[in-house]
């Protein structure tokens, strides 16, 4: 679980974030949606305090986020994997190596041990003839999927997804859409910032809705998109779809 409670965030006079509540059980795959500027990427770099919260709490598997020693935190962070719109891989270093390092220095995993859970972390997103490629060498989906797995590598109990299709062409979509679908039937639980509606039709358990730094609606995907209640939530569908 992923729980995420009276959540604020400030920046100098500007607030981005007024109480968030927001719990995502395990095997959920929560869709966030909203305007430009609403707060959904900082919610999600909240989660794993890329961004500092003003005020709430936030709990992973029922474990604090917030005010716990450095050690601690070190930890909890690798519990929460991420995945942006860029791909950020070293692109000096193989695919293999990309998904290896994290693993060797975060969670000091003995180098075998640590490239055979890459062998398979890259088998599950369907790589695993690319580990000797560069990065280079990868189509921005190849890039992306790498990514992902370099993310499950580290064993997290949460994924955030913030619009990890958005850079891509539109022809490379549906292969990280697919790994997306993949973890979810493996029950991973997941939160996914994004704009392909389609996918959270079919993917998603609940859609929420942001705006202005707040939930405004949240329901399950038929609901949001067949019969949306606010004026606001409206008016975003009228112009995204
Ligand atoms: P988008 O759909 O464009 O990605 P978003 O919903 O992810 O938007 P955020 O990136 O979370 O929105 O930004 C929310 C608000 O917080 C915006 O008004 C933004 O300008 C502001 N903001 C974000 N980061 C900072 C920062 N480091 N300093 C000041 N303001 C910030
Ligand atoms: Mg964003």
């Amino acid at each position: 679980t992923l729980e995420i409670t009276a959540l604020e965030k400030r920046f100098g006079e500007t607030q981005v974030l007024r109480s968030i509540d927001l719990n995502v059980r395990n095997g959920e795959l929560v869709f966030v949606i909203g305007p430009s500027g609403s707060g959904k990427s900082t919610m999600l770099r909240c989660c794993n305090r890329l961004e500092e919260p003003t005020s709430g709490a936030i709990h992973v598997s029922g474990k604090p986020m917030l005010g716990i020693p450095r050690k601690e935190l070190d930890r909890m962070r690798l519990q929460v994997g991420m995945v942006f719109q860029g791909f950020f891989l070293y692109p000096h270093l193989t695919a293999l190596k990309n998904v290896t390092l994290a693993q060797r220095k975060a969670l000091k995993r003995p180098r075998a041990e640590a490239e055979a859970r890459a062998l398979e972390m890259l088998d599950k997103v369907g790589l695993k003839h690319k580990a000797d490629a560069m990065p280079s060498e990868l189509s921005g989906g190849q890039q992306q999927r790498v990514a992902i797995a370099r993310a499950l590598a580290l064993d997290p109990k949460v994924m955030l997804f913030d619009e990890p299709t958005s850079a891509l062409d539109p022809e490379l979509v549906g292969s990280v859409l697919k790994v997306m679908r993949d973890l979810r039937e493996g029950g991973m639980t997941m939160i996914v910032v994004s704009h392909e509606m389609q996918f959270a039709r079919e993917a998603a358990d609940r859609v929420v809705f942001m705006d202005g730094g707040v939930i405004v609606e949240e329901g399950p995907p038929e609901e949001i998109f067949g019969n949306p209640k606010s004026d606001r939530l409206k008016a975003f569908l009228s112009r995204v779809s």
